[in-house]
């Protein structure tokens, strides 16, 4: 890879100056890069040698052929601008063309020539494109259609690895380089609108900058230059647009990601919540030749997308962030045909002349032959009277990259004595934060694994508050003080805090269900043997509910919102994957 022209600071290098005048932009992995000049050298280096700009050879590009048809093209011309949907993939065949960020800067991303395709991660999740393509030197482009280029990736492996490699390394390139300058998302790092957008735009590994308002005095005129005040923020800016107080809602469907009925269409399956056991029945729809659709109200990613580290994932001896995994499952489900659509709340469900209709918050309806309940567990709230005030800016229920990036250095408290509170703890320590952990109980021992609690006692950022609860917060305008009370004693006292993590038992996400399926005394999907007869539909009258089926028939729960799951990343994947082949069997022979 060509190393950026420019000003870029990884994220293990906070104390770099900023120069002054400039606003701070932050890639979303924490680099720090300035706006790019005007014009200049392309961003990227195309060398063939690199794993995200492939020469195919003269036998790759004719078995290419049959799948597209050829275009001359002549100076000038566009083959796309920001905005647009871009299905089809464009291979040059001669000439050359540029990708540009199609805005003042009209900075040159990459230069393609002959042999080498254009295009990212979007032509296989659907998303609009946000670069512009040009034609700088007359040619010919092979291009392949949708359908063709679906047929490809299927049924042509070799060319399939090469260009989905490509893909998913442009996609990180764009994320992590002045390229994500296309995407902004302006706004208070302690707006939780603001933190909304950034966690969908997170979840989705899409290519943005946020600019912080806090972080620089110029951003003011950063925001007059494109006719905003401050008061406009969150703003979502794109060379096309701009979004003054969006919703993720709103932001996605600018980006096209939004769930778009199709009138006739019934799905072999929909799965609501995209988070590990979600993601693992969509791969393992996708690729069993089911119909997919999966739909999850915030992004893929679920609870295991909230922790720093998973390390009992099997195959990842070092631990693998929880963003990262299911990010790669994310697309390896929409590689193999799964439709994942996000954010896309899920408000009901029903049974209508012999099919399943799931109906979102929209009131949009998707017919479906089978659906997979995947919708896990939420973090329970603190009972504290201000609690929403600071929520999504100082009290959180994740501890990711995003989150410790608003308190870095500073004293912060995790709620809880579970294994989540524990990850929680020791990343923020890692990330320079002096962390209070506060328990209800006397110590973790019940309640934590071994190897997290040695590590927090080795840990000199980190003290442990026994027999203690959050009693109140306080803080104008983000959260800057926590008071806690030891129950013993009853005695009180306030600490510095600027963001509280709580972490204190999942509650099952099943109120959306409405009373369709039964649910056991706490609110999880029962399934299966733990069905009592009563419960069940007439159906099962006449043959047993198959495993993972509800009371329901067609219907199935996965994972942590399933009644007696073990509650585990491992478990739900397991679970994701094993109901889809079920589903083949109700499909087969009661659908
Ligand atoms: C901080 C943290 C650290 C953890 N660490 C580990 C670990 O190290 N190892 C381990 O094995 N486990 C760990 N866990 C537990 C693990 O993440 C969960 O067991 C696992 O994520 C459960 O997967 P799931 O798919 O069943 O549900 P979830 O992960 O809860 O996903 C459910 C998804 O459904 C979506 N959803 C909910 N309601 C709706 C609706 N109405 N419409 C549409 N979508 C909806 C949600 O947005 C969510 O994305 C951790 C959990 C947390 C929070």
């Amino acid at each position: 890879m060509a190393a950026p022209d420019r000003e870029t600071w990884g994220p293990g290098q906070p104390d770099q100056p900023v120069p002054p005048g400039r606003p701070a932009l932050i890639c979303e992995d924490g680099a720090v890069t300035l706006d790019a000049p005007v014009g200049g050298p392309p961003i990227f280096d195309a060398n063939a040698d690199d794993v995200r700009f492939p020469v195919l050879d003269q036998a790759t590009l004719a078995e290419l052929a049959e799948f597209g048809t050829v275009r001359e093209l002549a100076a000038g011309e566009v083959l796309y601008r920001s905005g647009a949907e871009v299905w089809d993939l464009f291979v040059v065949l001669s000439g050359e063309f540029q990708v540009v960020r199609d805005d003042d800067s009209q900075e040159v991303i990459v230069s393609y020539t002959a042999g080498q395709f254009i295009g990212e991660l979007g032509l296989l999740t659907g998303q609009r494109t946000y670069l512009t393509a040009r034609v700088v030197r007359a040619g010919r482009a092979l291009v392949i259609p949708h359908d063709s280029f679906r047929r490809l990736m299927a049924t042509k492996p070799a060319i399939s690895d090469i260009v989905f490699a490509a893909l998913i390394a442009r996609r990180e390139a764009l994320r992590t380089s002045a390229a994500a300058n296309a995407v902004r998302i302006i706004g208070s790092r302690f707006s939780p609108e603001a933190m909304a957008l950034r966690t969908f735009a997170s979840r989705n590994r899409l290519a943005h900058i946020w600019i912080d308002l806090e972080d620089a005095d110029d951003v003011e005129v950063l925001l007059a230059s494109m006719g905003l005040r401050p008061t406009d923020t969150p703003v979502v800016v794109t060379p096309n647009a701009v979004l003054r107080h969006p919703t993720a809602g709103e932001f996605a469907s600018l980006l096209g990601l939004t769930y778009r009925p199709i009138p006739g269409r019934i799905f072999d399956l929909v799965v609501v919540g995209v988070g590990p056991a979600g993601l693992a029945a969509s791969v393992y729809g996708a690729s069993e030749g089911l119909d997919t659709v999966s739909l999850d109200a915030i992004g893929p990613g679920g609870q295991a997308g909230a922790s720093s580290r998973i390390e009992n994932y099997a195959g990842f001896p070092n631990g693998i962030s929880g963003g990262d995994l299911t990010a790669r499952t994310a697309i390896q489900a929409q590689r193999l045909g799964a439709w994942l659509v996000s954010p896309c709340p899920v408000s009901g469900l029903r049974l209508e002349d012999g099919f399943h209709v799931v109906t979102l918050t929209d009131q949009s309806e998707i017919p479906c032959r089978s659906v997979i309940i995947a919708t896990g567990a939420r973090y329970r709230r603190l009972d504290v009277a201000n609690l929403e005030l600071f929520e999504g800016n100082g009290i959180f229920y994740a501890a990711t990259e995003l989150e410790s990036r608003s308190c870095a250095g500073c004293d912060v408290v995790v709620v809880g004595g579970g294994n989540s509170a524990g990850q929680a703890a020791i990343f923020l320590s890692q990330a320079g934060c002096r962390v209070s952990v506060v328990v209800r109980r006397p110590d973790l021992t019940a309640t934590m694994s071994s190897y997290l609690i040695d590590r927090i006692a080795a840990d000199d950022h980190i003290e442990v508050v026994t027999e203690t609860e959050v009693r109140a917060l306080e803080g104008d305008g983000h959260l800057e003080k926590v008071t806690l009370e030891h129950n013993p004693t009853r005695v009180r006292r306030t600490l510095d805090c600027t963001a509280a993590f709580c972490f204190i038992g999942a509650v099952p996400a099943t109120s959306w269900l409405g009373g369709t399926v039964a649910l056991d005394a706490r609110g999880f999907v029962l399934t299966d043997r733990m069905l009592d007869r009563a419960m069940t539909d007439p159906v099962f009258a006449g043959r047993e509910p198959l495993p993972f089926e509800t009371s329901a028939p067609g219907v199935f729960a996965v994972g942590d919102v399933r009644s007696g799951s073990m509650k585990r990343v491992a478990s739900a994947v397991g679970e994701g994957s094993s109901a889809v082949r079920v589903i083949h069997e109700y499909l087969s022979r009661y659908a």
